[in-house]
C-alpha cells in the first residue's frame, strides 16, 4: 500500500476483523494493551472495538507524554514562567493542564507570564537568538520520539554559543513505564487484570527499535506486535497478537515495517546518550515513582539545564481522590467506570491525567466512544464475519 486511504480502506478493515473472528478461540478471550496514546487516538475515532468479537478487548496504556506529567513539573514550569527575566517554550497540549492550585500555563500568560507556544523545538532556538536578554526555556516533554528533537536543539545552542537558552527536561521512556505495568500486582496477581499481549508504540519504536521489547516479552511471556497509526495497522496488530496467543508464542513482531527496525534509529540513539542521563527515579502522573523511568540533562550540560540553572523545585502533588486515572493506566478500569467521568470531569475541565491531552483514554472514549458504549451489540464483531 502506497497512500494513506488504503490504510483506512473499510473493505480490508472487515475482512481481517472477519480473519480475527475466525482466528479467535470462542473458549478463551484475549486482552490486548495499546501502550500508546496515539493507538488510543485511532482505536476510538475509527470504532474498532466494535469490529472486533467479543473476547477480543483492548485495554488503553499510559502512553501519552502530556497525560503522565505529574502535576507537581506543570507547578514548577508555571513558578519559573512567572520570573520576570524568563520566557518560557511550550507545546501547545500543556498550556491547560492544571496544577494542584488549578492553575495552568494559559492561566500563569493572561496574569503577565512570557509563555509562548512554540511548534518545535527549533522555534525555541530562534526566540532565544532575537532575544538574547532574555532566559528562555524550553519545557519539554515525551517519550523517546520527542527527546532526539530536544538533544539536537541542545547541540545547536551550544555550536550557536547561546547562553541564554536552557531545557526544562521531562522526557521518561517507554520500557519503564512497560515494566512497571507488567509488575504492578493489578496485572501480576493472576485473576485481576488481564493483559494477554501489547500493541507497541509507533514513533517510539521508529526510534528505539523493536529490541528493547524483546526482554519483555520473554520475561513476562506477552506477545509485543508494533504496529502504525492507521487503522488497518492496529487492526493487522490484533490479529497478529490473536495468532501468537492462540499459537502459544510470546516474541516480538513487527506490523510497522515501513518505519521500524530492530535496533531503529542509531544515529539519534546516539545523540540522545551524548546529552542525556537517566533519573534515579521519576513521577509518572497516575503511576507514581518509577525507578530509571526519566532522562535528565548529564552534568556537563548543567549550564544549559533550567533545573539546575534555576534552582527549580518540584512538588508532588495528588490527583482527586475519585479520580481513577491510576487503574485506567494500568488497564484496571474502562474510563467510563469513573465517576467524575463526563460529569465534573470533560476535556474542558480534567480533573485526571487521562483527561487532560486528545491521545488520553479518558478524553478519546469522551470524543468517539461515548455515545458507542451503550450501543455496542454484544456480537458485534461476529456480524461482520
Ligand atoms: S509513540 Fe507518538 S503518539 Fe504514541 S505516545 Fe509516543 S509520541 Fe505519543
Ligand atoms: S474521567 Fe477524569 S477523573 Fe476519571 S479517570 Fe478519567 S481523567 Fe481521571
Amino acid at each position: 500500500m502506497k497512500y494513506i486511504d488504503e490504510y483506512r480502506n473499510g473493505r480490508l478493515a472487515r475482512d481481517i476483523a472477519r480473519q480475527i473472528a475466525l482466528t479467535a478461540d470462542p473458549a478463551r478471550s484475549y486482552h490486548f494493551m495499546e501502550f500508546c496514546g496515539g493507538h488510543t487516538h485511532v482505536i476510538s475515532r475509527y470504532g474498532l472495538e466494535d469490529l472486533l468479537p467479543d473476547n477480543v478487548r483492548m485495554v488503553h496504556g499510559p502512553g501519552c507524554p502530556v497525560c503522565v506529567l505529574p502535576i507537581g513539573r506543570i507547578g514548577a514550569a508555571i513558578a519559573l514562567a512567572m520570573r520576570p527575566e524568563i520566557t518560557l517554550c511550550t507545546y501547545g497540549d500543556l498550556m491547560r493542564v492544571r496544577d494542584k492550585n488549578g492553575w495552568s500555563l494559559l492561566k500563569a500568560k493572561a496574569a503577565g507570564a512570557d509563555i509562548r507556544m512554540v511548534y518545535s523545538t527549533l522555534d525555541a532556538l530562534k526566540i532565544a537568538e532575537a532575544e538574547p536578554q532574555r532566559e528562555v526555556v524550553f519545557f519539554a516533554i515525551g517519550f523517546e520520539t520527542t527527546t532526539p528533537p530536544t538533544a539536537l536543539v541542545l547541540k545547536t545552542a551550544i555550536a550557536k554559543g547561546l547562553g541564554n537558552f536552557s531545557i526544562f527536561c521531562n522526557h521518561v521512556l517507554t520500557p519503564a513505564a512497560i515494566h512497571s505495568i507488567l509488575e504492578s500486582p493489578d496485572v501480576s496477581k493472576p485473576g485481576t487484570i488481564k493483559i494477554d499481549g501489547f500493541i507497541g508504540p509507533a514513533h517510539v519504536s521508529a526510534v528505539i527499535g523493536t529490541k528493547p521489547y524483546e526482554f519483555f516479552a520473554e520475561k513476562f511471556r506477552k506477545p509485543v506486535v508494533v504496529a502504525g497509526f492507521e487503522p488497518l495497522d492496529v487492526i493487522q496488530a490484533v490479529l497478529m497478537l490473536v495468532r501468537q496467543i492462540n499459537d502459544g508464542r510470546h516474541v516480538v513482531e513487527n506490523q510497522y515495517i515501513r518505519a521500524v527496525t530492530r535496533l531503529g534509529n542509531v544515529k539519534a540513539q546516539a545523540e540522545v546518550a551524548n546529552f542525556f542521563e537517566l533519573r534515579e527515579s521519576f513521577e509518572w502522573r497516575g503511576l507514581g515513582e518509577l525507578p530509571l523511568s526519566g532522562l535528565r540533562l548529564r552534568p556537563r550540560y548543567a549550564a544549559y539545564d533550567a533545573e539546575n540553572r534555576f534552582s527549580m523545585v518540584t512538588v508532588t502533588a495528588e490527583d482527586n481522590p475519585a479520580c481513577e486515572c491510576g487503574s485506567i493506566l494500568r488497564g484496571v478500569q474502562k474510563p467510563a467506570d469513573c465517576k467524575l467521568f463526563g460529569r465534573v470531569c470533560t476535556p474542558d475541565t480534567p480533573m485526571g491525567s487521562c483527561m487532560v491531552s486528545s491521545e488520553g483514554a479518558c478524553a478519546a472514549h469522551w470524543t468517539y466512544g461515548r455515545f458507542r458504549t451503550k450501543a455496542r451489540q454484544p456480537d458485534a464483531g461476529r456480524a461482520v464475519a
